[in-house]
C-alpha cells in the first residue's frame, strides 16, 4: 500500500471542480447567479461554440474592489457568508466561494471589475489555477468575466463534452431558469455572434414565459396564488391539455433559485390526476418564497437540491393550492379526442359480420369503472379502460395525498354528453355503454393505415379494404374486452390480444421494412408547422436532424427553440404530425449516453409505433378489430411488442378442456 500524502492544490481544485462545472452551461450557471448576487439589472451574455470555447458575461452589478479581486479565484472565499449561523440564513443564490476557484482551475479565465463608486477598475486572469499580477481597467461599473477553453487542462472532461449545439442548448436552458426566476433583469444571449434571446426587463411572468415557451402555450395558463403562514406559493399551472412526456417542462423556484424537488413534483402530479394519461406531464411554472431559515440549502455542491424544513406542509399547500385551481376551470371539453380530423368508419349496417355478440356485461363485472375514484375516472369523455402501455387499471393507492394533503374537496366536473353518430353500439360490453363517437383517431386511423399497408406490403396476398370484406373473411370470432383486449377464436385454441401491443407492432414493422428499403413515404406539410421545444431539446433535434429525416421527420431550426417540422411518415395517418416530433425529441432528451445510431433508430421507431398505435381504452368495430387481426399474420414478430411484452396470449382448445375435465 502507498503512503498517505496530501494531494496537490492544483488537483484539489480539480476535484472539487468535477462536482461543480460538469459542462459550459455549469459556468454559465455560476456566473449568472453571481451577476444576481452582485444585484445586476443587465447582464449580457457571449457564448462560441457552445461554451466550449468562450462563454462572456456581462454586468452591470456592484463589481469587485481592486484589493479583492484575487480572492475571487480562492477556493472559500466569499462576500456573501461570514460565520456558520448565515449557513442558515441565505439570501443569495451563492454562499460557497468554490465556484469562481473550480472554474479558474479548469479554464483560462480573465475578470475585469469596477465598483461603481471607484474611477476605475482592474483586471486579473486565472490560466488553470495560476493567476498573472493584476491590472488596471477602464470599463463601466460592473463585472466582465470571460472564459476560455474550458477543460483545457482535463481532457477527459473534454472528452465528455457533446457538440457544440447540445452544449448550448444546456447553455440556454440554464439562461432560462435565470431569466424565468428574476423577471427583472434584462438578459441577452449570443451564439457566435448571433443574437439567440434578448429579454427586457418586465414585471410580468407570464409574458416571460411566452417569450422562452411560445404564446400558444403561454395562453394556456391558469395562475395559482395561496399563501400559508411565511410561506407564499405563486405562479402558473398549464392546462392538462399540454401535457408532455416528460416533466421538462416544470420549473420550479425557490426564493429566486430554480431547484429540482421531486416532493413537489409529486404533488402536483396529484393534483392533475384524473385529467392526465398516465406517463403524462403536466407543464407549470411554481415559485416559493420563504424566509430562509425554513430551509437548507447546503445539501448539494450545485445547489439545486435543498431540503425544506416542512415538506409536508409544503406538500399539501401545493396538492391543495393546485387541485383547487384546476377544478376551478371546466376542462373536461379539452380532455375529449379531436373529432373534426378524423375518418369515419363506415357505418357498421353495411358490415357483414361473424362477430359474436358476448352476453349482456354484469354490473359487477370487471368493466365497471364507477366504482373508482372520480379523479381516476375523468380521463376522458367515457370512463376508460387502461391507457395504453400501462399496468391493470386499479385505483392508485393516494398514500402520500392522503397522508400529507389537508381534507379536499376536488370535485371534477362531469362530461356534457357527447352528439350520438353513426355507430351503434354493438361490439362489445365495454362499447355497448359507451358514447357512439367516442371512437379516437387512432381507431380511424388504423383501418386507413392498414388498407393502405394492406394493399402495399403484401400485393400477393388478396388486399383488405372495406368494400371487398365478404362474410367468408375472416374466419375467425372476435370479441373485444375493456376496450383494450382482443378474444379470438382460433383452430389452435383461445387467443388474447393486446391491441396496442400488437398494432404498435405492426407499425414497427411496417415502418423498420420501409426505412430499410428506403420506401418510407413522407408527406409534406404545405406550409411547416412550428413546434416550440424548450431550448435544449431543440438543439438536440437539431443535433440529430439526419437521423430524424431518415425517419420521416424533416425538421429545420425556426429560432428560439422552435422547429420548423417540414413532413412526416406517411404510414403513422393523419395522428397529430406535432404529437409525433414532440415524443421523438422527448425521447432523445431523457438519454443519459449517446445511443449508437442504429439503436436510436430503433427505439424512435418503436416510439413512433407506440405513439401511433390504437390505445388501450379505444373502442374498435368490427371493421377495426378485423383489420387488426388480419394485418397480423403480415409481420414477422407479432408475439412481443417492441418494448418486449406480449402482443397475444394463447389458451389452446386442449388446455381449456383440460382445466374443465372433459379430457
Ligand atoms: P460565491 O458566489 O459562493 O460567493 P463564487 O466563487 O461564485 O462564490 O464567487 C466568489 C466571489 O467573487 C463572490 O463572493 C463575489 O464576491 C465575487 N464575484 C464573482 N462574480 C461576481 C460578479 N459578477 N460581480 C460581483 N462580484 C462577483
Ligand atoms: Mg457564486
Amino acid at each position: 500500500m502507498s503512503r498517505i500524502s496530501q494531494l496537490p492544490p492544483s488537483v484539489v481544485t480539480k476535484i472539487a471542480a468535477g462536482e461543480v462545472i460538469e459542462r459550459p452551461a455549469s459556468v454559465v450557471k455560476e456566473m449568472l447567479e453571481n451577476s444576481v448576487d452582485a444585484g445586476a439589472t443587465r447582464i449580457d451574455i457571449e457564448v462560441e461554440q457552445g461554451g466550449i470555447d468562450r462563454i462572456l458575461i456581462a454586468d452591470n452589478g456592484c463589481g469587485v474592489h481592486h484589493d479583492d479581486l484575487s480572492l475571487v479565484f480562492s477556493s472559500h472565499a466569499t462576500s456573501k457568508l461570514r460565520n456558520a449561523d448565515d449557513l442558515f440564513n441565505i439570501e443569495t443564490l451563492g454562499f460557497r466561494g468554490e465556484a469562481m476557484a473550480s472554474i479558474g482551475g479548469v479554464a483560462q479565465v480573465t475578470v475585469q471589475s469596477r465598483q461603481h463608486d471607484q474611477t476605475s477598475g482592474s483586471e486579473l486572469t486565472c490560466r488553470g489555477g495560476t493567476l498573472t499580477p493584476i491590472k488596471a481597467w477602464n470599463g463601466s461599473p460592473g463585472t466582465r468575466i470571460e472564459v476560455k477553453h474550458l477543460f483545457f487542462n482535463v481532457p477527459v472532461r473534454r472528452k465528455f463534452l457533446r457538440k457544440a449545439p447540445t452544449e448550448m442548448g444546456h447553455i440556454a436552458e440554464t439562461f432560462v431558469r435565470v431569466a424565468l426566476s428574476q423577471p427583472n433583469l434584462h438578459m441577452t444571449l449570443r451564439h457566435n455572434g448571433k443574437l439567440i434571446h434578448e429579454v427586457p426587463a418586465t414585471a410580468d411572468l407570464q409574458q416571460r414565459i411566452g417569450i422562452f415557451l411560445g404564446e400558444e402555450l403561454r395562453d394556456t395558463l391558469y395562475p395559482v396564488q395561496a399563501n400559508y403562514n411565511d410561506v407564499v406559493l405563486s405562479g402558473f399551472v398549464a392546462d392538462p391539455s399540454v401535457e408532455r412526456g416528460n416533466a421538462k417542462m416544470q420549473y420550479l423556484f425557490l426564493n429566486g433559485r430554480w431547484i429540482r424537488d421531486r416532493s413537489i413534483g409529486h404533488a402536483v402530479q396529484e393534483a392533475y390526476r384524473g385529467l392526465l394519461m398516465t406517463g403524462r406531464y403536466p407543464v407549470w411554472f411554481l415559485f416559493l418564497e420563504m424566509p430562509p431559515d425554513l430551509v437548507d440549502v447546503n445539501v448539494h455542491p450545485t445547489k439545486c437540491e435543498v431540503r425544506f424544513r416542512d415538506g409536508q406542509m409544503l406538500y399539501g399547500m401545493t396538492l391543495s393550492t393546485i387541485r383547487k385551481r384546476l377544478s376551478e376551470e371546466n376542462l373536461t371539453p379539452k380532455l375529449q379526442p379531436p373529432t373534426s380530423t378524423m375518418e369515419q368508419p363506415t357505418p357498421s349496417s353495411s358490415f357483414p359480420t361473424k362477430v359474436t355478440l358476448p352476453p349482456p356485461p354484469s354490473p359487477t363485472g370487471p368493466t365497471n369503472y364507477s366504482s373508482f375514484p372520480t379523479s381516476s375516472a375523468a380521463n376522458g369523455a367515457a370512463p376508460k379502460a387502461p391507457p395504453a402501455n400501462s399496468e391493470p387499471v386499479v385505483p392508485k393507492p393516494t398514500v402520500p395525498a392522503t397522508e400529507h394533503a389537508p381534507p379536499l374537496e376536488f370535485v371534477v366536473p362531469q362530461p356534457p354528453a357527447p352528439p350520438v353518430e353513426t355507430e351503434p353500439p354493438v361490439s362489445s360490453p365495454v362499447t355497448a355503454d359507451e358514447p357512439a363517437n367516442s371512437i379516437p383517431p387512432s381507431a380511424a386511423d388504423l383501418a386507413s393505415a392498414f388498407q393502405n399497408a394492406a394493399s402495399e406490403d403484401r400485393p400477393e396476398t388478396q388486399t383488405y379494404t372495406q368494400s371487398n370484406f365478404s362474410p367468408e373473411q375472416p374466419d375467425f370470432k372476435a370479441i373485444q374486452l375493456y376496450n383494450a383486449y382482443l378474444v379470438l377464436e382460433t383452430p389452435e385454441g383461445m387467443l388474447v390480444i393486446d391491441q396496442h401491443a400488437l398494432h404498435e407492432r405492426i407499425l414497427f414493422e411496417q415502418l423498420k421494412t420501409r426505412m430499410r428499403d428506403q420506401t418510407l413515404e413522407t408527406q409534406q406539410l404545405l406550409i411547416p408547422e412550428p413546434v416550440d421545444f424548450p431550448p435544449d431539446q431543440a438543439a438536440l433535434a437539431l443535433d440529430h436532424s439526419d437521423d430524424l429525416k431518415e425517419l420521416g421527420l424533416h425538421v429545420e431550426d425556426f429560432g428560439n427553440g422552435t422547429l420548423a417540422l417540414h413532413s412526416y411518415p406517411a404510414l403513422l395517418g393523419n395522428k397529430a404530425p406535432e404529437k409525433t416530433l414532440r415524443a421523438v425529441v422527448e425521447h432523445l432528451a431523457t438519454q443519459d449516453r449517446v445511443p449508437t445510431r442504429e439503436q436510436l433508430l430503433n427505439d424512435l421507431l418503436s416510439l413512433m409505433a407506440c405513439h401511433s398505435a390504437v390505445r388501450a381504452g379505444d373502442p374498435l368495430n368490427q371493421e377495426q378489430i378485423a383489420a387488426l387481426v388480419a394485418k397480423r399474420d403480415l409481420v414477422d414478430d407479432t408475439h412481443h411488442c417492441p418494448h418486449g411484452r406480449p402482443t397475444s396470449l394463447l389458451f389452446t382448445r386442449r388446455d381449456l378442456d383440460r382445466q374443465f375435465g372433459r379430457v
